[in-house]
């Protein structure tokens, strides 16, 4: 068969290891003595402080102990980055552990990429999916978004202890589904767009059926795993929603593959009076998404539903005190031609996202 190179190189990015369980936290020293000798820890305080004789004792009885940490990351910038760096080279750390939640594990990778030095993400909270991905976003101090640093290779090990990110506040893991909700929809959206721009990276289909199967597995396990971890309880549900936002959401793509639901969840956040998190911001994006492509309207009741059911935004009111005549403006943001919205297989205006937000809301108002 002759070869077309029109067609793309097929590409799959993945942390080399990936291990959850109840307590497996206490094995982190036998993984980290695979990958180097002097672990530098970079963290939260908060994070930090609920995991740190756990990571020093594990590291100790693997024979290396901790060489140093920072336990001040409260958002991952580049002056942040820079100082972290200097620090972990100055006392010749040779691997990077990132603790706590994405602003975190993001600086740590970023850090471990500076110095040419592998990374461990151990998360301590389910609200995002950074963990295992091969880049960084960058953010000033007061959070305003800078740019989405691609690291040459992702963490060499994602560790994640359910009985730590489980008896994290609930509202951590329903924020994370609402994160994960979005890469059913996003990830063939963008693989769709990437074949027909024929881009020079394509998805693979293992990386889109892993996120379709997120998908049924937040449908099937999610309103479960919720009342489970508001009852402190660690189930197989929470196992099945804990594996879905951390490894199958986005499974493959390396900290790309975003479409319409994080493009309008970026230009909703730039409004005043947003109230709502990220992964609950990005469940609206997704049904705004479902509205932009034409989806049945049964399934985006259904997914409209669930979202009502863990709590998640279906209606403008509940994202915050919006001023709707400045809804446009958030339209317009949501198309710049720098975010996410380029990778929608086809093209969408600001005059389509507005129309699709407020469709939305009408939808969200049916079911209230
Ligand atoms: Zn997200």
């Amino acid at each position: 068969m002759r070869y077309l190179p029109e067609s793309g190189t097929r590409k799959m990015i993945l942390p080399s290891k990936y291990v959850q369980g109840a307590g497996v936290l206490n094995q982190l020293g036998t993984y980290v003595k695979q990958y180097g000798e002097r672990p530098f820890v970079v963290s939260g305080r908060t994070s930090f402080s609920k995991v740190k004789a756990r990571v020093q004792a594990s590291l100790l009885s693997a024979g290396i102990p901790l060489v140093g940490y920072v336990d001040s990351v409260t958002e991952c910038t580049r002056a942040k980055i820079n100082e972290v760096s200097a620090k972990a080279e100055e006392i010749d750390a040779d691997i990077i552990i990132g603790c706590g939640g994405g602003k975190a594990v993001d600086t740590a990778k970023a850090v471990a990429e500076k110095l040419h030095v592998p990374s461990i993400s151990v998360p301590t909270q389910c609200a995002t999916n950074a963990d295992g991905m091969a880049d960084a976003v960058i953010f000033t101090d007061d959070h305003k978004f800078v740019e989405d640093l691609h690291l040459s290779r992702p963490p060499v090990l994602v560790l994640v202890d359910t009985e730590i990110v489980g008896r994290a506040p609930p509202q951590y893991i329903v924020q994370g589904m609402g994160d994960a909700l979005a890469c059913a929809f996003e990830k063939p959206a963008y693989a769709a767009s990437q074949r027909a721009k024929k881009a020079g990276d394509q998805a693979t289909t293992a990386a889109l059926d892993v996120n379709l199967r997120c998908f049924q597995t937040l449908m099937t396990h999610g309103l479960q795993a919720k009342k489970d971890v508001e009852a402190g309880k660690i189930t197989e549900a929470v196992e099945a929603v804990v594996e879905a936002i951390k490894l199958q959401s986005g499974f493959g793509f390396g900290g790309g593959g975003c479409a319409a639901a994080h493009a309008v969840h970026n230009g909703l956040t730039s409004l005043p009076g947003i109230a709502r998190k990220h992964g609950e911001i990005v469940a609206f994006g997704t049904l705004v998404q479902m509205v932009l492509e034409k989806r049945p309207m049964g399934e985006i009741e259904r997914v409209m539903r669930w979202c009502k059911s863990m709590g998640l935004p279906i209606r403008l009111q509940e994202l915050g005190q919006l001023d709707r005549g400045q809804l446009y403006l958030a339209a317009d943001k949501a198309c710049d031609p720098s975010d996410s919205m380029v990778c929608m297989p086809f093209l969408v205006t600001p005059r389509m996202v507005l129309d699709a937000m407020e469709e939305a809301d009408k939808l969200g108002n049916a079911l209230s």
